[in-house]
């Protein structure tokens, strides 16, 4: 009898065994898109995995919206870290992240800095309110008188910084020029014209430190503010990189 039964029950075993994996299968491939959530490929793998009934099909679907939703969320955190909340601008932190990696690739860039002349006379005369319009827009102008790849950046109240990736001084010069005559024409809502001061630097022409660099734009700054603000100053070019200067 046992050797009757025993193919029938090797065979049942085999069909037992089949089944189970079929079952298992995009479990298992759902279980392991879901170790790697975060990754930005994640919704691609879960959407390959292919179930063949309606308990695997639904874990997949609340897979699916739950990696939409995390992303979307990683998305809106990494971009309220990044930037500032008014103007909309890069902060700090994305200054300091660009000036390594421009260092580490050796990409040659320009750096302005910005400030508004008298600006606390905009809050005092016209509120705080309209001192934050002033800023936005300003921010605005920045952007349409910059590239894509030009780092935008609030660094303070009402201080910006400027790098250029790729610019000479001159043409670093030239779009600093360019910005504070759109500011100067620009009628600002309720503030009415302001002005603003710019200082410029250049990595390596200007120096081979960058930390220097950026001292002497913001030295070229002070240097305009001086001189009756509403100007643009750029740095001399360092001596030794006078080769490189172009
Ligand atoms: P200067 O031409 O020398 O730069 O004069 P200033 O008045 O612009 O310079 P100061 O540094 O004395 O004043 C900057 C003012 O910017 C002071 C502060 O009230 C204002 N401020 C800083 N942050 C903000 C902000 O987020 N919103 C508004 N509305 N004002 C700000
Ligand atoms: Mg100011
Ligand atoms: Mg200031």
């Amino acid at each position: 009898m046992l050797r009757n039964t025993a193919p029938l029950g090797i065979f049942g075993l085999i069909i037992v065994w089949w089944l189970a994996r079929l079952i298992s299968r995009p479990l298992l491939q759902l279980a392991e898109s879901a170790q790697e959530m975060q990754s930005p490929g994640a919704a691609g793998r879960i959407e390959r995995v292919k179930p063949w009934y309606y308990e695997a099909a639904q874990l997949k679907r609340v897979m699916l919206v739950g990696v939409r939703l995390l992303h979307a969320k990683i998305g809106l955190l990494t971009s309220e870290a990044q930037t500032d909340a008014l103007t909309g601008l890069y902060n700090r932190r994305v200054l300091d992240s660009s000036l390594e990696r421009l260092k580490a690739e050796q990409i040659p860039f320009a750096a302005v800095a910005v400030d508004i002349d008298h600006f606390k006379r905009v809050n005092d005369n016209f509120g705080h309110g309209i001192g934050d319009q002033v800023l936005k827009r300003l921010g605005e102008l920045m952007r349409i008188n910059t590239r894509d790849d030009d780092v935008l950046c609030r660094i303070g109240g009402e201080e910006f910084l400027i790098l250029l990736p790729n610019s000479s001084p001159e043409v670093a010069l030239r779009v600093s020029e360019r910005l504070r005559q759109q500011v100067e024409l620009t009628l600002f809502k309720t503030a009415g014209h302001i002005t603003i001061s710019l200082g410029v630097a250049h990595w390596p022409h200007t120096s081979s430190d960058i930390n220097e660099v950026l001292k002497q734009a913001d030295t070229m700054l002070y240097t305009a503010k001086q001189s009756g603000r509403n100007k643009v100053v750029a740095a001399p070019a360092d001596p030794r990189e006078k080769n490189l200067v172009s």
